[in-house]
């Protein structure tokens, strides 16, 4: 019997692992796939030092309309979708209520800021230097107005974060990036955070790492998890505790065994396109809402949020997105047939949920990263390991959400 059975090998799963396995763990993980197969493959793989605040919903009225109608292409909805997350979108709601918002970025800022430095021992132990760029990227404007409010909004983060930043006008930034021939008015270049060429390469990495320090990678299904004996069992694989690290999949095991997680399901989609014009750092095209970034299979356009039942066979965000890009860039066909679809597993409160589940003994949570579990999942797996192995303070804060 193993002391910890890991379920899910996405960024979430292997943080959790590699910091069990540390503190001395003998851990096993089970994914129906493989390592870094689904979101944490699919992501724009920025390692998101400067994200000390997570995304609210707006407040206002105006505002929420604009976002409903799909101004900037920010969040795109399908009606029908909406009754099966209006209780975690009104939960959402409320937490974003300045108060509460405050006391949430307080806490989020503490993860994200050590984010990076949870990586870097990874990354280096795991020989991934090759797929890490560490120049930052830019967060461009097509207006001089949300310029200059983007300009705002950095000096403040600035002043209260300490995150460096610099800002390029018009001409500065098509130097800096001659393959952007579309008119920007400039951008933010946020000089700290990191970029995966390949995130999901990023995560399998991570899991030859964790195999050679002694730990197994089974497949298996996770829904045939079970109490056994003292400890738990799934996938054939016997344990002492287990975490259910499934990402956005994890509420739907959770509720097998009574308990209830609402989760804005975020859906987001990306496609990769050939060209021989490439961007030296990951650009954000912010008043349309797209990521364009340059991966080791080709330049990856993913797309802000959508909230719908199931993935579209013909994205409007990918089709929006697309044409959005190719008024700034020249590339080619897309390299895939249709957009690969994930859903950022994001929580009402705007923070992971890590603690041990209240009514069963030795099962413990780590899912709910949202926006930023690409960058968040080895900094939370090292709270969530010092709380299993004695240091319940790590996870203060981190336990909201679950009924
Ligand atoms: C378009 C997009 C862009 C993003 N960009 C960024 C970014 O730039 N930076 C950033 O930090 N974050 C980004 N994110 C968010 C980030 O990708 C996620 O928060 C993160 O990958 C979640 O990791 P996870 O390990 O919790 O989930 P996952 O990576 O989805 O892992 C869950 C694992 O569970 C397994 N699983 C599910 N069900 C079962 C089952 N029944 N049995 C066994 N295994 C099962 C799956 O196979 C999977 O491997 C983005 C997300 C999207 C969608």
């Amino acid at each position: 019997m193993s002391d910890v059975l890991i379920l899910g090998a996405g960024m979430a799963g292997l943080g959790a692992a590699l910091a069990l396995q540390a503190r001395g763990r003998d851990c096993v993980i089970l994914d129906r796939t493989g390592p870094g197969q689904e979101t944490s493959h699919g992501n724009a793989g920025i390692l998101q030092s400067e994200a000390s605040e997570p995304y609210a919903l707006p407040r206002s009225p105006i505002s929420l309309l604009r976002m409903a109608l799909g101004e900037g292409n920010a969040l795109s909805f399908d009606p029908l979708a909406l009754p099966a997350q209006a209780g975690a979108l009104l939960r959402y709601w409320m937490a974003s209520h300045p108060a509460r918002y405050a006391r949430a970025a307080a806490l989020y800022h503490q993860l994200i800021s050590t984010a990076l430095g949870a990586h870097a021992p990874l990354i280096a132990a795991a020989g991934a230097d090759n797929l890490i760029q560490r120049d930052g990227y830019w967060e461009a404007y097509r207006s001089e107005r949300a310029l200059d409010a983007a300009e705002t909004t950095a000096r403040r983060m600035a002043r209260t974060y300490g995150h460096p930043y610099t800002i390029f006008g018009s001409e500065s930034l098509q130097r800096a990036e001659p393959a952007v021939t579309g008119k920007l008015a400039g951008a933010v270049l946020w000089s700290g955070p990191w970029r995966a060429s390949d995130p999901g390469g990023l995560v399998q990495a991570y899991a030859r790492l964790f195999e050679q320090r002694g730990g197994s990678i089974v497949t298996g299904d996770a829904t045939t998890l079970a109490p056994h004996g003292a400890g738990w069992k799934a996938g054939g694989v016997e344990a002492e505790q287990v975490v259910i690290a499934l990402g956005p999949w994890s509420p739907a095991l959770l509720r097998r065994f009574g308990y209830r997680v609402p989760m804005v399901a975020k859906r987001g989609y990306h496609m990769h396109f050939k060209g021989a014009a490439r961007l030296n750092r990951a650009l954000v095209d912010a008043e349309r809402s797209i990521v364009l970034s340059p991966m080791r299979q080709g330049l990856r356009i993913a797309t802000g949020a959508e909230l719908s039942r199931k993935a579209a066979p013909h994205p409007r965000q990918m089709r929006r997105g697309e044409k959005a890009a190719r008024e700034l860039m020249d590339f080619g066909p897309p390299l895939e047939k249709a957009a690969w679809s994930g859903t950022r597993p994001c929580l009402p409160g705007m923070l992971p949920l890590i603690r041990q589940a209240p009514r069963h003994r030795g099962m413990w949570l780590h899912f709910g990263h949202g926006h930023q579990g690409f960058t968040l999942g080895p900094v939370t797996g090292e709270r969530l390991a010092r709380a299993m192995t004695g240091d319940i303070s790590a996870i203060d804060g981190l336990d909201q959400g679950l009924h």
